[in-house]
């Protein structure tokens, strides 16, 4: 299997590589996102295959089939060794890995946040941390991840890797504006390789120290600096995996189809359903649900795609999903357009960049989103989240989190007979504890493991957002 970017002209010397030659890097060099050549299809006798070895050998090794379509460069016993130490009861709290909820007849929340950060990225960024071990030990090198954390990406990544040789991780994040529970989770790591920075600003003002740090190609180079972003290949196909264990579990025969709906804001988790999809897993429709952040509801409905300025931009009761516009949205744009690399590059380089949007709405490619690829949207409010927690509590016992709130109420603007409807659980309520109370008037359970996290030691450096301090902040811890 080989990649190619979004943005490549598709001519005979078109640059493909291997998984390992993009595992490590973020944006191809023409500002593409790296896709494979070809999806490689999953027959009837292939899933039933898949089906087995989910019921009989588990997650882990259903991962291990899965990549093994995509990845060519590492041999298959360190594949599956990778798989293996990543995907455990031990990790992930259940022999299921992803379990799925009965809520009602044809409905089903399948649980992806059991992980060490109690939300759907740990999925991705524990085999994340395990590849980029792998595949540094295996070089030689070094990498420093420098990013930017609203929450769950930085807590994600440091929980993935700590403790990895060969990998540091400096993460920076708004001064007193993650949630109580991320700043514990985050900032009570005591690992020499994680270093959580606290900016005075905004998260824009972290995002822009990321993007000085990365336009300084010499102190790139230097030190090594890399990205474990959504737009990484390598996460979002350790995404797929879970869309074939949903289905698996909610059906018994290979004629079903089901659809899932995904609270979506980067477009990264919903985009590995695409890919799935695209594989042949029997998918009716992938729900895209967005919070008041309605970038992806205005394009499905549409046709037209509009980046959001920061005033444009709100915070909402389910800030994870909180974008001006969505990172790996490409990547589905280049297969509506037949794979066109060259018109992609004219819309995401050319039209967004001068007038910050696109117009598909004329082009009858447009409608082939819904009819061939299966995309519907929604979006919810403040009032909807809320509106919905309490409903899911009273009529079925159980505490959701406000995303997947987002996307339970959207799924339900969508269910057709005969076909199953999976809500992607992306968080527990634990993390976002204040919404909660609103909605119940009581406090959200605390998995036993994160009891009195509150209270730990923190070690988090307090900085201004300074270019200049950052820099000689990273020069020092790898001196
Ligand atoms: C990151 C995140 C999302 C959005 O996922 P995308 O891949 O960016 O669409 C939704 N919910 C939670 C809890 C998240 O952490």
């Amino acid at each position: 299997m080989k990649y190619i970017s979004t943005r490549a002209a598709n001519t005979p010397d078109i640059e493909r590589k291997l998984f390992c030659q993009i595992l490590l890097e973020g944006l191809a060099p023409d500002g593409g996102l790296y896709l494979p050549e070809q999806y490689p299809q999953i027959d009837d006798a292939a899933l039933t295959r898949l089906r087995k070895v989910y019921h009989e050998q588990g997650y882990a090794l259903l991962a291990f089939e899965i990549l093994s379509l995509y990845i060519d460069d590492i041999p298959a016993a360190d594949l599956r060794a990778l798989c293996e130490k990543t995907y455990t009861t031990e990790v992930f709290g259940t022999g299921e890995i992803v379990p799925l909820r009965h809520v009602e007849d044809g409905l089903w929340i399948e649980a992806l946040s059991n992980g060490p950060t109690l939300a759907f990225k740990d999925m991705a960024m524990q085999l994340l941390g395990n590849l980029f071990e792998y595949e540094l030990g295996r070089r030689g090198e070094e990498l420093n991840i420098f990013g930017a954390t609203s929450g769950d990406t930085g807590s994600a990544a440091e929980y993935a890797m700590r403790g990895k040789k060969g990998v540091r991780v400096f993460m920076t994040s708004p001064q007193g504006r993650m949630s109580p529970f991320q700043q514990a989770q985050m900032f009570s790591l005591m690992d020499a390789n994680i270093c959580n920075i606290a900016v005075k600003g905004v998260f824009d003002d972290c995002q822009d120290l990321v993007k000085a740090v990365s336009n300084d190609l010499e102190f790139k180079r230097k030190y090594k600096i890399g990205t474990v972003n959504s737009i990484n290949w390598a996460r979002l196909l350790a995404q797929v995996v879970y869309y074939f264990a949903g289905y698996i579990q909610a059906t018994e025969s290979n004629s079903q189809r089901v659809s899932f709906s995904v609270p979506s804001g980067n477009f990264g988790n919903v985009c590995a359903g695409h890919v799935a999809r695209m594989m042949g897993l029997p998918i009716a429709k992938l729900v895209v649900a967005t919070n008041e952040n309605d970038v992806l509801d205005e394009f499905f409905r549409t046709g037209v795609y509009r980046v959001r300025g920061t005033a444009d931009t709100h915070e909402t009761s389910s800030p994870s999903m909180d974008i001006s516009k969505a990172s790996n949205f490409e990547r589905f744009v280049f297969d509506l357009l037949g794979r066109n690399g060259a018109r992609t590059k004219a819309l995401f380089a050319d039209a967004i960049n001068t007038h910050g949007r696109f117009d598909l709405s004329a082009d009858p490619l447009f409608t082939k989103a819904a009819s061939t690829y299966g995309f519907v949207s929604g979006k919810s409010t403040h009032a909807n989240r809320i509106q919905t927690i309490r409903e899911t509590w009273n009529q079925h016992g159980f505490v959701i989190d406000t995303h997947t709130a987002d996307g339970l109420k959207v799924a339900l603007e969508y269910r057709e007979p005969g076909v199953s409807m999976i809500v992607l659980e992306t968080a527990l309520p634990i993390k976002f504890a204040s919404t909660i109370v609103e909605a119940l008037g009581r406090e959200p359970e605390c998995p036993a493991k994160f009891a009195g996290i509150e209270a730990l030691p923190r070690r988090v450096l307090d900085i201004d957002a300074d270019v200049a301090v950052v820099k000689a902040l990273i020069a020092k811890e790898c001196a």
